[in-house]
């Protein structure tokens, strides 16, 4: 893995070894990191060195390979904690991904906190994975499901918030950063007036733990989920932040191997937080993937990488907009680098299909958010997503190929 002493796109690319790669006879232009990021191969190699020199399973042999692959284990759930800053591991739970993150709260939500008449306030914007638990929450306990709209440039209503929060809502559940419309929501002053109500706050992660430094001692909410492989690490990997009084309160999520403490038939006791949530044997390659995920965005200059990808989505959207017909679909004034489009008369996924034609990856669908898409009038965008390794030159080969669609769609 190269040294990195400053941002440099072109020379972080050279860490990406699929980033060099031709699809469908040409380079391939990757602006799909939003679905899933591209790994450096530091991370391929960590994966790789555990199966083939360090594969033992944790917290259960006496033997060596164990005790590394226990260490390696317990060490990552530290990096974890400090890359998200808070100050201690044993509130990072290891799980499937996000949506197993937000479920797992779901669960403990059903079991010790909602009854009938209780509120659970979510937004329009919402990942299905933050509206499905939530759904079922609240048919299980009789709650009910309050959603904040959204404004026309794909912004949270903050005056509809206000009106929202009430004493009945139990929690606020919403996204950092969009992954449909790119808005970077303000989430700092919504989890202080949360609070100031007496409301715990749950923040979705996953599209901003890769496009900023994001640190939970500063917006002090109470869970937090992220995915390993939207941080540039392996994909069934993802990770639960909780505030220790809430985690201790819930009951284990699942039950078996590892979580336990004494198995009796006459009744059987659970170990503390973290094992208590991680039944089984977990991914432990995931999990060392992810922290060499986390030590190679430690690595970058993370403000310059940030402006690098303000640039690119600056200049794509410029391109874009020049184009007859094509309507970019949330425009906040504060987005990470994502950029949802639509042509009238042209299906996002002929966009998707012809766009790839020319070794273009986008996405187009409806990205997990039928609801935010229907409020747009909209089955579906197609949806250019940036990371830092991008460039000048993906920006211009997507706006060619957009052009060259334009033309043959007349
Ligand atoms: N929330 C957001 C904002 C997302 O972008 C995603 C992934 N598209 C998820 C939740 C779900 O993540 P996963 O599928 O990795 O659990």
């Amino acid at each position: 893995m190269s040294e990195i002493a400053q941002f440099d796109p072109t020379r972080l690319r050279a860490d990406f070894p699929i980033l060099d790669s031709e699809v469908r006879g040409k380079p391939l232009t990757y602006l799909d990191s939003g679905a899933t990021a591209q790994k450096p191969a530091s991370v391929i190699e960590a994966v790789s060195r555990y199966y083939a020199s360090e594969n033992a399973n944790i917290h259960r042999g006496l033997h060596y390979l164990s005790e590394q692959a226990t260490d390696a284990y317990e060490s990552a759930r530290a990096s974890v904690a400090n890359f998200i800053g808070v100050p201690d591991p044993d509130e990072i739970i290891f799980a499937r991904g996000a949506t197993e993150g937000i479920n797992l709260v779901a669960h403990g939500f059903i079991e010790t906190v909602l009854k009938p008449g209780d509120e659970i306030l979510i937004s329009h914007m919402e990942h299905h994975a933050n509206i499905v638990p939530w759904q079922i929450a609240a048919e299980k306990t009789g709650a009910e499901l309050k959603v904040i709209p959204v404004t026309e440039s794909g912004e949270i209503d903050l005056k509809a918030f206000d009106e929202l929060l009430s004493e009945k809502t139990k929690l606020l559940s919403i996204v950092h950063v969009s992954n449909a419309l790119g808005t970077i929501n303000p989430v700092q002053g919504m989890i202080k007036k949360a609070q100031a109500a007496g409301v715990p706050v749950l923040l979705d992660g996953c599209q901003s733990v890769p496009h900023m430094q994001v640190n939970l001692a500063e917006l002090d909410c109470d869970f937090f989920v992220f995915s390993g492989h939207k941080l540039f690490g392996p994909t069934g990997i993802g990770v639960l932040w909780g505030k220790r009084e809430w985690l201790e309160k819930f009951p284990p999520y699942q039950s078996g191997g590892d979580m336990i403490e004494q198995v009796d038939f006459g009744g059987t006791t659970y170990k503390t937080i973290p094992a208590k949530f991680e039944a089984g044997t977990p991914h432990i390659a995931g999990v060392i993937g992810l922290a060499a995920a986390i030590d190679y965005v430690n690595q970058l200059d993370r403000q310059a990488a940030l402006a690098h990808e303000a640039a690119l989505l600056k200049a794509a959207t410029e391109a874009l907009s020049g184009v007859d017909n094509l309507r970019v679909i949330g425009t906040a004034p504060q987005k990470a680098s994502i950029l949802s489009f639509v042509i009238d008369g042209i299906h996002p996924h002929d966009i998707g299909t012809f766009l790839d034609a020319d070794g273009v990856a986008v996405r187009a669908g409806h990205h997990c958010t039928q609801p935010l898409l229907k409020r747009f009038g909209l089955p579906a965008t197609a949806r250019a997503s940036f990371a830092f390794y991008n460039n000048f030159e993906d920006v211009e080969r997507l706006a060619n190929a957009v052009k060259k669609l334009q033309r043959f769609f007349g």
